[in-house]
């Protein structure tokens, strides 16, 4: 038996900034990871986009605070996040004497990102071309958050580990959990046949393991999925890239520029998640795709050289487009951490210190609470 206050499953980005933050209020914390700490959703090639840009006004307060949070990670937590303040563009197609509805989308989300103190300004065509000069005529004007950029996950939920493990947190990889038997000291069992208890809470911070940790626990599922996203990799000819995090209001398509000359290309298309082996694989079809999307918007990507195609990192998904983070009905000592659809990295330093807060007070911060989990 090895107690601590709180024990948390799962070893990406969430586990280890939730371990940072519990340990950094002087509770003690043990992290159990099945893998490798940061090899899911939080690992894999490329970077994680920092945006604000397309989100539900619900995670707006969260992202307003992780934007102030992320340029000065890596020194609080003494290595480095690889964030990157390149500024963030959500392209727009269409103009208004067409009758598309672009601009006003774009001008709704930047009113509505105003209200919650960011950054966002509209740009026209000509500011747009300056900024961003490959960009595609077609191209009306952009919605521009300049406080937005890319970082790295791995790097990042590997500093939060280190520094939380420099403050007393039990950090054990390759130490899959079994299954969790609640109760007043709720415990799990790891493969080995180690118990560990808690004294306050599980975190499951488990991401697309969840469901299936909780089945093999007889605890009722929760309504989510998951998902492959595929992510490529390009090498543009004459060593073209985009200068900004890029997206598209009407397009499934992301793009950042990596320091090592190649561009990440994004943003939603999918690739084949097997879930008896959980492994993500590409799919031929949706390369071609996302391809031409990308080369519609900077047409200079276009017969660029197809360096790696990826979907071997799984992320959750729920039926309301929100994350989940709350207490299970069936039992209140076990706290859930998912369901990021695709987003979840960005926010994940506020994310953080709220539920840490939440866990060690026993208080829910109000802008935690729309991601209750309700099931009635
Ligand atoms: C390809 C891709 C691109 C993305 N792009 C962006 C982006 O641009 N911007 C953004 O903000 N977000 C992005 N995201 C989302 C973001 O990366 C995730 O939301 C975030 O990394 C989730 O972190 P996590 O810790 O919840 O999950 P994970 O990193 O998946 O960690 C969960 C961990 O739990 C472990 N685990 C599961 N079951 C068990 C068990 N039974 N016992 C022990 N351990 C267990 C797993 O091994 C895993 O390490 C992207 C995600 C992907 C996959």
């Amino acid at each position: 038996m090895d107690d601590a206050d709180f024990l948390i499953v799962g070893g990406g980005v969430y586990g280890t900034a939730l371990a940072y933050e519990i340990v950094s209020t002087g509770s003690s914390v043990t992290l159990v990871e099945a893998d490798r700490l940061a090899t899911r959703a939080s690992g894999g090639p490329g970077k994680r986009g920092v945006r604000a840009n397309g989100r539900n006004s619900r995670e707006l307060p969260l992202v307003h605070e992780a934007l102030a949070q992320w340029p000065s990670l890596s020194e609080l937590l003494g290595a480095e996040t690889g964030f990157e303040r390149l500024g963030g563009l959500m392209l727009v197609d269409s103009a208004p004497e067409q009758g598309e509805i672009g601009w006003a989308r774009a001008e709704a989300h930047q009113r509505l990102q105003a209200t919650f103190g960011l950054a966002s300004r509209l740009l026209a065509r000509d500011d747009l071309a300056a900024l961003e000069p490959g960009v595609a005529p077609s191209a009306a004007g952009a919605l521009f958050n300049p406080d937005e950029g890319i970082a790295d996950q791995r790097s990042t939920a590997l500093a939060y580990a280190a520094a939380a493990g420099k403050l007393g947190a039990s950090i054990r990889e390759s130490s899959p959990v079994l299954d969790i038997n609640p109760g007043s000291r709720p415990a799990v069992r790891l493969r080995d046949g180690t118990t560990l208890r808690a004294r306050r809470a599980v975190v499951l911070a488990t991401n697309h393991g969840t469901n299936a940790l909780l089945e093999r626990s007889a605890m009722p599922v929760l309504p989510l999925w998951t998902m492959a996203p595929q992510v490529l990799m390009v090498q543009a000819k004459d060593d073209y890239q985009p200068r900004h995090l890029v997206g598209h209001l009407a397009k499934t398509l992301s793009v950042k520029p990596l320091s090592d000359g190649i561009t990440m290309i994004s943003g939603g298309m999918r690739g084949r998640w097997d879930p008896r082996t959980n492994t993500g694989r590409p799919v031929d079809a949706s390369i071609g795709e996302s391809l031409d999307v990308a080369a519609s918007v900077f047409p200079a990507l276009a017969g660029g050289a197809l360096m790696t195609a990826d979907a071997g990192s799984p992320e959750t998904y729920t039926p309301d487009g929100l994350p989940y983070l709350d207490f299970l009905d069936a039992d209140r000592r076990i706290f859930v951490a998912t369901g990021w659809h695709g987003h979840g990295f960005a926010i994940a330093p506020a994310v953080a210190r709220h539920a840490a807060d939440w866990l060690t007070s026993g208080r829910r911060p109000d802008v935690l609470a729309p991601f209750r989990i309700r099931l009635r």
